[in-house]
């Protein structure tokens, strides 16, 4: 059973089409520029990408061509009936949602309502949602939130501690980011380790160009480092992640920022990039201090060091931790950044193999027999995880039969 993963940003739409049941990826691409003339379209699985040019003015036109792509012509995958579900990844669920659910009028309000805390995600969502039910008005369609796998956090870990009501005027307090990777990082860890996930006390540490780290006790996320925003918690490629929050107004004063520029400069120009001077990508500023800079030096140790720190603040809420598990780029991939995020944690009982660290491939244990605690390397797949809840919801609300309601016979 085929289902088609939407992810629609402002000028992008992305899409993955999945074989639910055997996991594999069919096609999938990327729309770019979306709203200008310069709009690309890219299509094709790793080497076998093609790139077309041809203005794409909104989502609708996008994902005509995404559709008209699988569908049709030389490259068609399927035809539209083979299409058994559309999954919408949707980055901003608010309190409104704390799982996936299928999309009907009542739903897109609610995701359109929280645009004012994602304005810059749940906007080209609902355009995405729109665009789809115009192409496909008679194909069932999930929404699957980043935010939902947190809504089960506590509120003494997800309120700020300001005046209680900026949370009941605006909905200040932490929402989490990164939850369906999260989620999945839980499942696949429970699954490798052959133990039920209520059993267990996992770190989910997600470090891509965002990146955020998770406690997950017994099956629930008690804590995650990203808050109100996405901007919150570790050192990113270009955000800054947790700072004093005093700097804020200095900068503004001492710089004459705006708000927006504020923004912009923690949001695009911190992090790896803005410490270094070199790169957001984390590989142009390991090889940059692999020849010397001292501010690529620096940007790297300062992010191994926020990763740790994290970890050791997840074990103490947790008690303890039973698996501390790695993903996305970095995570993936960057085998001397985990050597720096694991180095001298040996008294904790926590010690990464050096050989299993440098090994590639799928998902593996790369700590060292002898450690207490596993480290699991694990590829994550946020689209399977919403082809899989598209799936399960779809099927469900099919089985779901009506009993005509027989009045009872006079007597
Ligand atoms: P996104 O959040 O954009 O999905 P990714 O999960 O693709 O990000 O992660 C991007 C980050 O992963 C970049 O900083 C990149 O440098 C890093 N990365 C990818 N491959 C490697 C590698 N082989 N070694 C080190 N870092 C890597």
């Amino acid at each position: 059973m085929n289902i088609l993963v939407i992810n629609a940003g402002s000028s992008s739409l992305k899409y993955q089409l999945v074989d639910v049941v055997t996991g594999k990826v069919i096609a999938k691409g990327l729309c770019e520029q979306v709203g200008s003339e310069e709009s690309t379209h890219k299509h094709g699985i790793d080497d076998n990408e093609v790139v077309h040019h041809q203005p794409l003015p909104d989502h609708v036109a996008a994902m005509n061509l995404v559709l008209e792509t699988l569908t049709e012509g030389d490259d068609a995958v399927t035809d539209f009936d083979g299409i058994a579900a559309v999954g919408h990844r949707i980055v901003h669920g608010g309190e409104y949602f704390d799982r996936s659910v299928m999309i009907d009028e009542e739903v897109v309000a609610k995701i359109e309502k929280l645009k004012e805390l994602a304005p810059l995600h749940n906007g080209p969502a609902v355009d995405g949602i729109r665009a789809c039910q115009k192409l496909m008005p008679a194909t069932p369609m999930v929404a699957v939130f980043d935010t939902a796998f947190f809504q089960t956090m506590p509120p003494k870990a997800y309120m700020y501690p300001l005046p209680y009501e900026f949370y009941e005027k605006y909905g200040i307090r932490k929402y989490g980011f990164h939850g369906t990777s999260h989620r999945y990082l839980a499942q696949r860890t429970a699954a490798i380790l052959e133990e039920d996930m209520r059993d267990l006390r996992i770190i989910t540490c997600h470090l891509g160009n965002g990146a955020s780290i998770t406690a997950i006790d017994h099956g629930v996320p008690i804590d995650t480092t990203m808050g109100f925003t996405p901007l919150d918690g570790l050192m990113m490629g270009t955000r800054c992640g947790s700072i004093d929050p005093a700097i804020v107004p200095f900068l503004m004063e001492h710089e004459g920022m705006g708000p927006e520029e504020i923004n912009q400069l923690m949001n695009k120009q911190s992090g790896l990039l803005g410490v270094s001077g070199v790169c957001n990508d984390l590989r142009a500023v390991r090889d940059a201090s692999e020849k010397g800079n001292e501010r690529a030096i620096l940007a790297y140790e300062m992010y191994a060091d926020r990763v740790k720190k994290v970890i050791g603040q997840f074990i103490m809420l947790m008690a303890g931790v039973d698996a501390i598990v790695l993903s996305a780029g970095v995570g993936e991939n960057c085998q001397k950044m985990r050597r720096l995020i694991f180095a001298g944690m040996q008294p904790m009982g926590i010690i990464l193999d050096q050989e299993k660290n440098k090994q590639r491939g799928f998902e593996r244990i790369i700590s060292h027999e002898r450690s207490r605690v596993p480290i699991i390397v694990i590829p994550t797949d946020e689209e399977y995880m919403i082809a899989k809840d598209t799936y399960e919801l779809v099927h469900a609300a099919s089985q779901i039969v009506l009993v005509p309601h027989e009045e009872p016979e006079e007597e």
